[in-house]
């Protein structure tokens, strides 16, 4: 039972396509900017909470992934345009 485990398959999709939409865009890219990019995304999109095994995990999300492709990018491009005009990378 121990490589049994629930998840939110969203957070992978979102980590997984974040970068290649980043990449099109002028935006900071340190690793407060893309924590706040993720937490915006992560907040707005629904979670997909999932029970899985453990070496199953990649296939499905690969397969799963594609239908959620452009609403994610959608969040993603809202979100890197929100956190790039209000960077929270020098506060603290
Ligand atoms: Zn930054």
């Amino acid at each position: 039972m121990g490589d049994i485990k629930m998840k939110n398959y969203m957070e992978d999709c979102v980590a997984d396509i974040m970068p290649s939409v980043l990449a099109e865009m002028n935006v900071c890219r340190c690793e407060r900017c893309r924590m706040d990019i993720m937490a915006y995304v992560l907040n707005k999109l629904p979670p997909k909470y999932v029970v899985t095994r453990k070496g199953h995990l990649y296939t499905k999300l690969a397969a799963i992934a594609s239908q959620f492709d452009v609403d994610i990018i959608t969040a993603i491009t809202q979100a890197a345009t929100i956190v790039s005009s209000r960077p929270r990378h020098d506060e603290e």
